[in-house]
């Protein structure tokens, strides 16, 4: 019998093949870091989510706050 490595699921969208491996490869770890769930710094709800670029919103306690615009966190990778 064959096995066969499961490939890692990703919910890319947008970009296609014509962009190469390694634009994608960057724009997928990116595109991760931000669709990541967070927990809110002032309920501690599992929504807080960016609604803007650099705004990140919490809609069960309303608590906005200015931050990265792909991370909560800037800290230089
Ligand atoms: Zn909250």
């Amino acid at each position: 019998m064959v096995t066969r490595r499961k490939r890692k699921s990703t919910s890319l969208k947008g970009l296609g093949v014509k962009f190469g491996a390694t634009v994608r490869k960057r724009y997928g770890a990116v595109y991760r870091i931000l669709k990541k769930h967070r927990k809110c710094p002032s309920c501690g709800s599992k929504r807080f989510s960016r609604i803007a670029l650099g705004i990140w919103h919490c809609p069960k306690c309303h608590f906005k706050v200015a931050s990265g615009a792909y991370d909560i966190s800037t800290q230089a990778m």
